[in-house]
């Protein structure tokens, strides 16, 4: 069947979603084409918003609009009220400890993981979590990367890069299933991860 190029382009981008194949690109195409004013449209204007006005935080790495200050309470520095920070990879894997309601705190959203192929050191948000539990007084340091070789390299260059710092640096337990991403697991596994997280330095006697 020979489709017009803007419907081939759209199927094309639709596929590319995650959990999104060809097949569900159409049916979503399709419900979009029967619904042009209720749905193309307030999209279409949407997506144009969040392309101009949605970044990540410099600092904290939370996604924030441009139109208004990152004063999400992972970077407020003033106004103090949390001595422990959760190192994640992704939004994503905030989110699921935000869920879980283990943990009370800041977050530290690094963007990636170090990995040979991909990012580098660099392109993390390191340097501005070593700022962070300067200036926010942190007591404690929670890595929660996943348990994948990229996340525990990862995970051992922050513990590297903070051994000078008078703080408590601490892992998710080793119960985490080996490969396991923090976004995919269950809020059982999470929370028994963060209860029985072990110590890494402690420089804080
Ligand atoms: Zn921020």
């Amino acid at each position: 069947m020979q489709n017009c190029d803007e419907i081939d382009q759209l199927i094309k981008i639709i596929s590319k979603l995650p959990g999104l194949g060809p097949k569900s690109a159409k049916r979503i195409l399709l419900k979009l084409i029967n619904n042009k004013d209720e749905l193309v449209k307030p999209l279409a204007k949407s997506l144009t918003d969040v392309y101009k006005n949605i970044s990540r935080c410099t600092i904290c790495g939370a996604l924030k609009s441009v139109l208004i200050k990152c004063d999400y309470e992972n970077c407020k520095i003033l106004d103090k009220k949390y001595d422990k920070i959760c190192v994640v990879e992704n939004i994503a894997d905030q989110w699921s400890i935000e869920s879980s309601n283990i943990f009370q705190g800041y977050f530290h959203i690094l963007g990636g993981t170090i990995s040979s192929s991909g990012n580098r050191k660099e392109d993390l948000l390191i340097d501005s979590l070593v700022e962070r539990v300067k200036k926010d007084k942190i007591e404690e340091v929670i890595l929660a990367t996943s348990a994948t070789i990229e996340g525990q390299t990862t995970a051992y260059y922050i513990q590297e890069s903070l051994k000078n710092f008078k703080v408590k640096i601490t892992k998710l337990a080793q119960g985490l299933p080996v490969g396991g991403e923090i976004e995919s697991l269950d809020d059982g596994t999470l929370i028994s991860a963060f209860k029985n997280r072990s110590n890494l330095i402690s420089n804080s006697d």
